[in-house]
Protein backbone atom coordinates (compact mmCIF):
# COMPACT_ATOMS: atom_id res chain seq x y z
CA UNK A 1 0.00 0.00 0.00
CA UNK A 2 0.94 3.21 -0.49
CA UNK A 3 -0.05 7.12 0.56
CA UNK A 4 0.89 10.07 -0.91
CA UNK A 5 0.20 13.67 0.74
CA UNK A 6 -1.41 15.60 -2.32
CA UNK A 7 -1.44 18.48 0.25
CA UNK A 8 -0.89 18.76 3.86
CA UNK A 9 -2.18 22.59 4.59
CA UNK A 10 -5.27 24.02 6.95
CA UNK A 11 -8.08 25.39 4.99
CA UNK A 12 -6.50 28.60 3.97
CA UNK A 13 -3.07 26.89 2.24
CA UNK A 14 0.21 27.75 3.19
CA UNK A 15 1.43 30.35 2.15
CA UNK A 16 -1.85 32.16 3.21
CA UNK A 17 -2.62 35.10 0.82
CA UNK A 18 -1.20 38.54 1.66
CA UNK A 19 0.77 36.64 4.83
CA UNK A 20 4.25 38.03 4.85
CA UNK A 21 5.43 35.76 8.24
CA UNK A 22 8.50 33.70 7.99
CA UNK A 23 6.58 30.36 7.15
CA UNK A 24 4.99 31.82 4.23
CA UNK A 25 7.47 33.80 3.11
CA UNK A 26 10.07 30.43 3.38
CA UNK A 27 11.68 28.90 0.47
CA UNK A 28 11.58 25.35 1.41
CA UNK A 29 8.92 23.64 -0.40
CA UNK A 30 7.71 21.91 2.76
CA UNK A 31 6.61 24.88 3.72
CA UNK A 32 3.77 25.22 0.53
CA UNK A 33 1.03 23.32 1.90
CA UNK A 34 -2.24 23.05 -0.68
CA UNK A 35 -5.31 21.85 1.34
CA UNK A 36 -5.67 18.39 2.73
CA UNK A 37 -5.74 15.63 0.59
CA UNK A 38 -4.58 12.32 -0.14
CA UNK A 39 -3.71 9.39 -2.46
CA UNK A 40 -3.76 5.69 -1.06
CA UNK A 41 -3.18 3.34 -3.67
CA UNK A 42 -3.77 -0.72 -2.50
CA UNK A 43 -3.12 -3.31 -5.21
CA UNK A 44 -3.65 -1.41 -7.90
CA UNK A 45 -6.36 0.93 -6.74
CA UNK A 46 -6.84 4.23 -6.57
CA UNK A 47 -8.63 5.93 -3.37
CA UNK A 48 -8.91 9.63 -3.06
CA UNK A 49 -9.73 11.31 0.45
CA UNK A 50 -11.25 14.65 0.25
CA UNK A 51 -10.98 16.58 -2.84
CA UNK A 52 -10.86 20.69 -1.88
CA UNK A 53 -9.84 23.26 -4.17
CA UNK A 54 -6.23 23.04 -5.00
CA UNK A 55 -7.77 19.45 -6.28
CA UNK A 56 -6.63 19.90 -10.21
CA UNK A 57 -3.08 20.74 -9.55
CA UNK A 58 -2.94 18.07 -7.13
CA UNK A 59 -3.89 15.49 -9.27
CA UNK A 60 -1.83 16.90 -12.20
CA UNK A 61 1.01 17.04 -9.70
CA UNK A 62 1.07 13.74 -8.79
CA UNK A 63 0.30 12.45 -12.14
CA UNK A 64 -3.14 10.79 -11.05
CA UNK A 65 -5.23 10.34 -14.02
CA UNK A 66 -7.76 7.92 -12.82
CA UNK A 67 -9.49 7.17 -9.21
CA UNK A 68 -11.20 4.31 -8.23
CA UNK A 69 -13.27 6.08 -5.49
CA UNK A 70 -13.31 9.29 -3.44
CA UNK A 71 -13.67 9.47 -0.21
CA UNK A 72 -15.07 12.67 1.76
CA UNK A 73 -14.18 13.05 5.51
CA UNK A 74 -16.62 16.07 5.89
CA UNK A 75 -18.88 18.62 4.23
CA UNK A 76 -16.00 21.76 4.69
CA UNK A 77 -15.37 23.77 1.73
CA UNK A 78 -11.57 22.97 2.00
CA UNK A 79 -12.56 19.24 1.51
CA UNK A 80 -14.89 19.26 -1.02
CA UNK A 81 -14.72 22.40 -3.39
CA UNK A 82 -12.79 20.86 -6.03
CA UNK A 83 -15.05 18.26 -6.97
CA UNK A 84 -16.01 19.81 -10.07
CA UNK A 85 -12.40 19.14 -11.69
CA UNK A 86 -13.44 15.18 -11.08
CA UNK A 87 -14.97 15.74 -14.53
CA UNK A 88 -11.78 14.80 -15.50
CA UNK A 89 -11.34 10.88 -14.46
CA UNK A 90 -15.32 10.53 -15.64
CA UNK A 91 -14.55 12.08 -19.42
CA UNK A 92 -11.22 9.89 -19.72
CA UNK A 93 -13.18 7.24 -20.59
CA UNK A 94 -15.66 5.98 -22.93
CA UNK A 95 -18.40 5.96 -22.52
CA UNK A 96 -17.74 8.77 -19.10
CA UNK A 97 -17.84 6.55 -15.98
CA UNK A 98 -19.36 8.31 -12.82
CA UNK A 99 -16.81 8.49 -10.01
CA UNK A 100 -17.98 6.82 -7.17
CA UNK A 101 -17.99 9.38 -3.83
CA UNK A 102 -18.12 7.54 -0.24
CA UNK A 103 -19.16 9.81 2.42
CA UNK A 104 -22.07 9.95 5.62
CA UNK A 105 -24.97 11.22 4.73
CA UNK A 106 -24.91 15.02 6.14
CA UNK A 107 -21.97 14.94 3.69
CA UNK A 108 -23.31 13.76 0.57
CA UNK A 109 -26.49 16.37 1.09
CA UNK A 110 -23.93 18.88 1.23
CA UNK A 111 -22.27 17.95 -1.84
CA UNK A 112 -26.03 17.79 -3.59
CA UNK A 113 -26.46 21.23 -2.26
CA UNK A 114 -22.76 22.85 -4.03
CA UNK A 115 -23.35 20.84 -6.84
CA UNK A 116 -26.75 21.19 -7.45
CA UNK A 117 -26.06 21.38 -11.46
CA UNK A 118 -24.23 17.66 -11.20
CA UNK A 119 -28.28 16.23 -10.13
CA UNK A 120 -30.20 18.42 -11.96
CA UNK A 121 -33.00 16.75 -14.27
CA UNK A 122 -31.61 18.63 -17.59
CA UNK A 123 -27.93 18.48 -17.67
CA UNK A 124 -25.54 20.71 -19.05
CA UNK A 125 -23.34 18.53 -21.35
CA UNK A 126 -20.02 18.06 -20.16
CA UNK A 127 -20.85 18.12 -16.29
CA UNK A 128 -18.80 16.01 -13.14
CA UNK A 129 -21.01 12.47 -12.97
CA UNK A 130 -21.03 11.34 -9.12
CA UNK A 131 -22.31 8.26 -7.83
CA UNK A 132 -22.51 8.57 -4.29
CA UNK A 133 -22.76 6.19 -1.54
CA UNK A 134 -23.53 6.44 1.62
CA UNK A 135 -21.11 5.87 4.58
CA UNK A 136 -22.69 4.31 7.61
CA UNK A 137 -20.76 2.96 10.41
CA UNK A 138 -19.31 -0.60 9.30
CA UNK A 139 -16.39 -1.25 7.24
CA UNK A 140 -17.20 -0.86 3.23
CA UNK A 141 -15.75 -1.87 0.03
CA UNK A 142 -14.15 -0.11 -2.98
CA UNK A 143 -13.69 -3.19 -4.72
CA UNK A 144 -11.19 -5.51 -2.94
CA UNK A 145 -10.12 -2.73 -0.45
CA UNK A 146 -11.87 -2.95 3.23
CA UNK A 147 -12.87 0.31 4.05
CA UNK A 148 -13.21 1.19 8.26
CA UNK A 149 -14.77 4.52 8.78
CA UNK A 150 -13.62 6.04 12.52
CA UNK A 151 -15.90 8.91 14.08
CA UNK A 152 -14.23 11.55 15.26
CA UNK A 153 -15.38 14.90 16.07
CA UNK A 154 -14.35 18.46 14.73
CA UNK A 155 -16.11 21.05 17.85
CA UNK A 156 -19.89 19.34 17.20
CA UNK A 157 -19.37 17.81 13.60
CA UNK A 158 -19.04 14.32 12.95
CA UNK A 159 -15.97 13.58 10.90
CA UNK A 160 -14.94 10.46 9.10
CA UNK A 161 -11.87 8.99 9.76
CA UNK A 162 -10.85 5.68 7.33
CA UNK A 163 -8.67 2.85 8.59
CA UNK A 164 -7.59 1.03 5.44
CA UNK A 165 -5.58 -2.05 6.66
CA UNK A 166 -2.58 -0.85 8.56
CA UNK A 167 -3.29 2.96 7.61
CA UNK A 168 -5.56 4.89 9.33
CA UNK A 169 -6.10 9.03 7.85
CA UNK A 170 -8.01 11.39 10.21
CA UNK A 171 -8.07 14.72 9.83
CA UNK A 172 -10.19 17.69 10.99
CA UNK A 173 -10.37 16.21 14.43
CA UNK A 174 -10.53 17.51 17.91
CA UNK A 175 -11.60 14.98 19.69
CA UNK A 176 -12.11 10.95 19.06
CA UNK A 177 -14.55 8.95 21.12
CA UNK A 178 -12.93 6.21 23.07
CA UNK A 179 -14.81 3.50 21.04
CA UNK A 180 -13.21 4.86 18.00
CA UNK A 181 -10.10 4.48 19.36
CA UNK A 182 -10.30 1.07 19.45
CA UNK A 183 -10.56 0.93 15.52
CA UNK A 184 -7.12 2.48 15.41
CA UNK A 185 -5.34 1.18 17.56
CA UNK A 186 -2.81 -1.64 15.74
CA UNK A 187 -1.92 0.82 12.79
CA UNK A 188 1.58 0.95 11.21
CA UNK A 189 1.05 4.46 9.75
CA UNK A 190 -1.70 7.13 11.48
CA UNK A 191 -2.06 10.25 10.00
CA UNK A 192 -3.70 12.63 12.31
CA UNK A 193 -4.31 16.65 12.19
CA UNK A 194 -2.19 19.15 14.15
CA UNK A 195 -3.31 22.55 13.32
CA UNK A 196 -0.56 24.54 14.91
CA UNK A 197 0.75 24.52 18.91
CA UNK A 198 -1.62 26.97 20.05
CA UNK A 199 -4.77 25.29 21.56
CA UNK A 200 -7.95 25.88 18.75
CA UNK A 201 -11.39 25.18 19.40
CA UNK A 202 -12.32 22.53 16.31
CA UNK A 203 -8.63 20.92 15.53
CA UNK A 204 -6.02 18.97 17.53
CA UNK A 205 -3.15 21.17 18.20
CA UNK A 206 0.58 19.66 18.05
CA UNK A 207 0.40 18.76 22.09
CA UNK A 208 -3.00 17.12 21.54
CA UNK A 209 -2.37 14.64 18.36
CA UNK A 210 1.17 13.80 20.41
CA UNK A 211 -0.40 12.55 23.02
CA UNK A 212 -2.75 10.96 21.18
CA UNK A 213 0.37 9.55 19.35
CA UNK A 214 1.65 8.26 22.70
CA UNK A 215 -2.10 6.63 23.44
CA UNK A 216 -2.66 4.64 20.19
CA UNK A 217 0.91 3.53 19.48
CA UNK A 218 0.75 2.92 15.69
CA UNK A 219 4.66 2.69 14.57
CA UNK A 220 5.01 5.84 12.67
CA UNK A 221 2.51 8.93 12.60
CA UNK A 222 2.89 11.57 10.42
CA UNK A 223 0.72 15.08 11.20
CA UNK A 224 -1.12 17.24 8.01
CA UNK A 225 -3.61 19.83 8.08
CA UNK A 226 -1.05 22.03 9.24
CA UNK A 227 -1.28 26.10 9.30
CA UNK A 228 1.66 28.78 8.87
CA UNK A 229 1.16 29.09 13.02
CA UNK A 230 2.95 25.77 13.53
CA UNK A 231 6.45 27.01 12.22
CA UNK A 232 8.84 26.42 9.52
CA UNK A 233 8.52 23.05 8.57
CA UNK A 234 12.49 22.47 9.35
CA UNK A 235 12.01 23.90 12.79
CA UNK A 236 9.69 21.78 14.45
CA UNK A 237 11.03 19.19 16.92
CA UNK A 238 9.09 15.61 16.97
CA UNK A 239 10.02 12.35 18.34
CA UNK A 240 11.60 10.16 16.24
CA UNK A 241 8.36 7.96 15.15
CA UNK A 242 6.43 11.06 14.49
CA UNK A 243 6.80 13.71 11.62
CA UNK A 244 5.21 16.48 10.06
CA UNK A 245 3.60 15.74 6.70
CA UNK A 246 4.65 17.70 3.71
CA UNK A 247 3.00 17.91 0.02
CA UNK A 248 4.42 15.17 -2.29
CA UNK A 249 5.58 13.38 0.49
CA UNK A 250 4.87 9.58 -0.25
CA UNK A 251 4.74 7.00 2.69
CA UNK A 252 4.64 2.73 1.82
CA UNK A 253 3.06 0.68 4.10
ZN1 LIG B 1 -10.24 21.16 6.91
ZN1 LIG C 1 1.98 33.33 7.27
ZN1 LIG D 1 -13.22 21.03 8.63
Amino acid sequence: MRLTFLGTGTSQGVPVIGCRCVVCSSDDPRDKRLRSSALVEVDGHRLLIDAGPDLRQQLLRAGVDDLDAVLLTHEHMDHIAGMDDLRAISFAHEPPKSVDIYADAPTLQAVRRVYEYAFAEHRYPGIPEFALHTIERSSFHVGPVSVTPVEVRHLHLPVRGFRIGGLTYITDAKTIPPAEREKIRGSEVLVLNALRRKEHIAHLNLDEALALVEELRPTRAYFTHISHWMGLHAEVELPPNVQLAYDGLVVDL
